[in-house]
């Protein structure tokens, strides 16, 4: 490429629309007829094609539109087998409920590492080549010690946005003994997991965690050193909110019931909103109310929840098209909630914007401006994707 020290690596020139993310949510940008520099992997410049900076490399796009990479902040990738038999019941009317977890947790317990992993990278190169350029990935198809540490293991394989969630639901040989697996989770499960995570999950919902085990989970994560995240309020009204607020987690991830003291504490405590509306999708339940949260000012962030029960999708795409569609969110609210919202409920400065200094993850579409993702819905329109400033999938 012939790089110096004094001419930036690459012009990506006539964008069409450059959504660069700067701001808050409300200051959703997008220049049109602009130009970006990369330059040691990381965007070094921005602006209108007419104002480029000269460079020793440059890639003529056509008019069509550039984003921030998404950022799905909310994904289960390390599991064995699949559900679709179950999802085809579901589909022809039977309710879901959090007890199908433990067909997956049979399944990932009796899996090698090697059919494991072999599924961890499947899913990961289904994401980058959809646009995903940062993601979480969770635990929480183990739920022994050694299992749960082999997930996290894997997982920072892939990603450094490693989540525990030991306590997704209890595990069949616990039943008898809620408080005994909460022990578990908080002492030698922790132990095993935390060196490997950076967050910690909990599900606080009717046939999972109750308030106060939640609450113990928590603790006991924030004091090995473990962000919070929680998930909440999904299938009923419940805790969940309040006690990621009151515990100073992240986020809190599905937000389907809500009450307006939910609202309040969202908004109030700082907590992300991560919205799920392909799980809802999946599950056939009501979406959640985003317009409700943005009205009052929460920040929403939307991710894929990936996982092979409740949600088997890995297309940030998909979730932008259900959220405006089916949730009223803006074409800029959704696109905004999939990139910077992302990065905003993993607490990163570096990702899901394209601001002077952000690490250059980015896609170009196929179209000519971020509104196609919702109004094209199901048609691949992700031509190419840069990671780190190198082109990891598709041509631009
Ligand atoms: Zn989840």
């Amino acid at each position: 490429m012939g790089k110096t020290n004094a001419v930036p690596a690459t012009l990506l020139t006539r964008i069409g629309e450059l959504v660069t993310n700067e701001g808050d949510l409300g200051s959703f940008t997008a220049i049109d007829n602009a130009a970006l520099i990369i330059e040691d992997g990381v965007i070094a410049w921005t602006g209108p094609s007419s104002r480029a900076p000269a460079a020793d490399s440059f890639v003529d796009v056509g008019r069509r539109a550039v984003l921030p990479g998404f950022v799905d902040s909310h994904a289960h990738l390390v599991f064995g087998g699949e559900r679709s038999t179950e999802f085809a019941a579901r589909m022809a009317g039977r309710p879901y409920a959090a007890g199908g977890i433990l067909t997956t947790v049979k399944a990932t317990r009796a899996a090698t590492d090697v059919a494991l992993r072999a599924n961890l990278r499947r899913l990961v190169n289904e994401m980058r080549g959809q646009g995903t350029t940062a993601f979480e990935c969770k635990s929480g198809y183990g739920l022994t010690v050694a299992d749960e540490a082999r997930g996290v293991r894997l997982a920072a394989e892939v990603t450094p946005e490693v989540t525990f969630l030991g306590a997704h639901v209890v595990p069949p040989e616990f039943t008898a003994d809620v408080a005994g697996y909460v022990d578990l989770v908080c002492g030698p499960m922790l132990v095993a997991c935390a060196p490997h995570a950076r967050w910690i999950d909990v599900f606080c919902e009717d046939g999972a965690f109750g308030p106060d085990a939640a609450r113990t989970i928590l603790a006991a994560g924030q004091a090995a050193g473990l962000g919070g995240r929680v998930h909440g309020n999904q299938l009923g009204p419940g805790p969940g909110v309040r006690v990621a607020a009151e515990a100073g987690a992240a986020t809190v991830d599905h937000c389907t019931y809500l009450t307006p003291g939910d609202v309040d504490a969202i908004v109030s405590s700082g907590l992300v909103a991560t919205l799920l509306p392909s799980a809802e999708f999946s599950t056939r339940q009501p979406y959640p109310d985003a317009r409700r949260l943005l009205d009052a000012g929460a920040t929403v962030a939307l991710a894929t929840d990936c996982n092979p029960g409740s949600s088997f999708t890995s297309s940030m795409s998909f979730c932008i098209a259900l959220a405006v569609r089916e949730m009223r969110m803006t074409t800029e609210e959704a696109v905004w909630a999939a990139t910077a919202g992302g990065a905003r409920a993993l607490r990163r400065t570096d990702i899901g914007h394209l601001g002077a200094g952000a690490r250059a993850d980015l896609i170009l579409l196929d179209a000519p401006s971020h509104s196609y993702l919702a109004y094209r819905p199901g048609v691949p329109l992700i031509a190419a994707v840069w990671q780190g400033g190198n082109l990891v999938s598709g041509s631009p």
